[in-house]
């Protein structure tokens, strides 16, 4: 984890987005939005705070999110969750990975994940001593292979982490594959672990949580967070559900994570998992309007693109621009067309980045005129 000067090498996203300040070039490489989410939502936070909810809350989460957690699984997936058991709070989606991964693996475990992936799966595998196994998703579908799937999963994998919608693809998996999936799982006595961080931000068919598969929830683990669901990545408002015998085994290690999560921040995001229907409507149309903006400009400009179905991002082949160094181009593309985006390398494994090098990711959560300005500074690279 360590750079080889010994520092604290930055993260890619935390890298790009100091390139991006310094050469005041349109960031496009860490996803994040540029407009904060519900005003509800936002004023919820602000009379928590003058109610005087500042102190600890409860290490499970205070009740009304977990209550709201728990409709909000009903409502849109119609599954039964117990707020008192099955729910946990967390420092966003990525204290639930983190708690979840030091729970339930052994140092020697195997843990499968789909490759390219978010890269604090490599990082939490790593600190729990587990070993990395990865199927390769490629273009330009990004959807695996079902034979390298089987291939991967066997008696010695403890977890299998899905993340759909995909960051950094934007591939959402078809039934067929989440079913897969579960087989293997009951096959090898393996957990499910499922980011679905994206679930309102899917652009065709709807999301299906693999929870929701039959002898699914029994094995699974399903993380979302407030970050993107209500535009509001900062205030690091996570969750996740399961049986309660598995949320047991996790709490144990999330309390000596961070103990609790902010406590005004608790009952505001529960104000947004109770909006209307139309405001999670509203809000996959208007990524997917986005979406077809920065892929019409990233074509225009001569990238090879393959189109998202889901999250923040699009992955760009700069091969016929005349780019087989994905990295060299995220260094260069600020003096040459004023953004910043991110190699997929970085979301590789030392072995398998050659593969994806001249792959970079673009991220689209941004306002329109942005991703307009944007397609128009890359045109200078055709
Ligand atoms: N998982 C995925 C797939 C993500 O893209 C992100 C980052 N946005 C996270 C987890 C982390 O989410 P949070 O900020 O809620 O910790
Ligand atoms: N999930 C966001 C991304 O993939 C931000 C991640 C981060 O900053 N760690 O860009």
């Amino acid at each position: 984890l360590l750079a080889e000067d010994g520092s604290v090498a930055p993260s890619i996203f935390a890298e790009m987005s100091a390139l991006a300040l310094r050469t005041n070039a349109i960031n496009l490489g860490q996803g994040f939005p540029d407009e904060d989410g519900p005003a509800l939502v936002l004023e919820a936070a602000r009379r928590a705070i003058s109610d005087g909810v500042n102190q600890y809350p409860p290490g499970r989460g205070q009740p009304v999110l977990l209550d709201a957690i728990s409709r909000h699984q009903q409502r849109f997936y119609g599954l039964t969750v117990d707020p008192g058991s099955e729910v946990l709070v967390t420092a966003g989606a990525t204290e639930a990975l983190a708690a979840t991964i030091l729970a339930l693996i052994e140092p020697g475990d195997e843990v499968v994940t789909f490759e390219p992936f978010y890269d604090a799966y490599g990082g939490l595998i790593g600190l729990g001593g587990g070993i990395h196994r990865t199927v390769p998703l490629r273009a330009p579908d990004f959807q695996p292979d079902l034979d390298a799937l089987r291939a991967a999963v066997t008696d010695r994998t403890r977890l299998i982490i899905v993340n759909d919608p995909h960051n950094p693809t934007g591939a959402v998996f078809p039934l067929a594959t989440l079913e897969l999936i579960v087989e293997l799982a009951h096959r090898y006595d393996a957990i499910i672990v499922t980011d679905e961080v994206y679930e309102h931000l899917t652009f065709g068919a709807p999301h299906i949580p693999i929870a929701t598969l039959p002898g699914a929830w029994e094995r699974t683990v399903t993380i979302s967070s407030g970050g993107k669901t209500f535009s509001l990545t900062g205030w690091k408002v996570g969750w996740l559900s399961a049986p309660a015998a598995i949320v047991t085994a996790i709490l144990a290690v999330k309390q000596f994570l961070t103990y609790v999560n902010a406590a005004p921040f608790q009952p505001a995001i529960a104000v947004g998992l109770d909006l209307p229907d139309a405001y999670f409507a509203g809000i996959a149309a208007d990524m997917q309007r986005k979406r077809d903006v920065l892929a019409t400009g990233l074509q225009a400009s001569g990238f090879d693109i393959s189109m998202p179905q889901g999250s923040y991002f699009i992955v760009a082949d700069a091969t016929p621009l005349g780019f087989t160094d994905g990295a060299e181009l995220c260094r260069r593309l600020p003096e040459l067309a004023g953004v910043v985006a991110v190699p997929i390398a970085a979301f590789c494994s030392p072995a398998h980045r050659a593969e994806y090098a001249a792959l970079v990711r673009f991220a689209y959560c941004k306002k329109v005129k942005l991703l307009e300005q944007a397609s128009t500074q890359l045109e200078a690279l055709s």
